[in-house]
């Protein structure tokens, strides 16, 4: 029973930067497709033509550019680390949908909530008066004691795994155990 020393693995810190990495990417792709899109429907269509319908796509383009950037940016942030305690659990039914939400708090009065809809595997995996810590690098939570558990979400890309695993077969990550 223990938190896992493997939080320092250098793979943790690969799988945050290339997840930063292809959020900046994946913008930059937008953008290019949207630049080139309304090119193209300028010089082609009917409806509207050059340099107007480049104008545009250069102003969406830039749009989704700067809204890869941002996510990039703000995913870099490193958030603190603390150690806290299941408090509460509860299950609420709104509008036909079931959320299923776990209250955690830190010793110095973090507030963590998971909530999950119609689905409780978490719910059911975390025990009110469990210590757990937040990562929060990973922005994600590991429990102090894993001894009685048969599964294990990875801490990087949140896949269910077995407890037995050593890494996560979804993104490699060593298991936090
Ligand atoms: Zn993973």
């Amino acid at each position: 029973m223990s938190y896992s020393n493997k939080i320092s693995d250098p793979r943790f810190d690969k799988y945050i930067k290339n997840t930063r990495d292809y959020r900046y990417q994946f913008g930059f792709i937008l953008a290019i497709v949207a630049v080139v899109g309304f090119y193209l429907y300028g010089e082609f269509s009917d409806e509207m033509d050059n340099p107007e319908a480049l104008y545009i796509g250069l102003s969406i383009g830039a749009m989704f550019f700067l809204i890869g950037l941002y996510a990039a940016f703000s995913g870099k942030k490193n958030l603190p680390t603390w150690d806290g305690e299941v408090i509460g659990k509860e299950i609420l039914k709104k509008n036909g949908r079931t959320y299923f939400v776990v209250y955690i708090e830190g010793q110095n009065n973090q507030k963590h909530e998971i909530n999950t809809e119609n689905d409780a595997t978490l719910y059911e995996y975390f025990k009110i008066g469990e210590k757990v810590r937040y990562h929060g690098k990973l922005k994600s939570i590991e429990k102090f004691d894993k001894s009685k558990d048969d599964i294990i979400f990875c801490n990087a890309c949140s896949f269910l795994c077995e407890i037995e695993e050593v890494e996560c077969k979804n993104c490699g990550c060593p298991i936090l155990k």
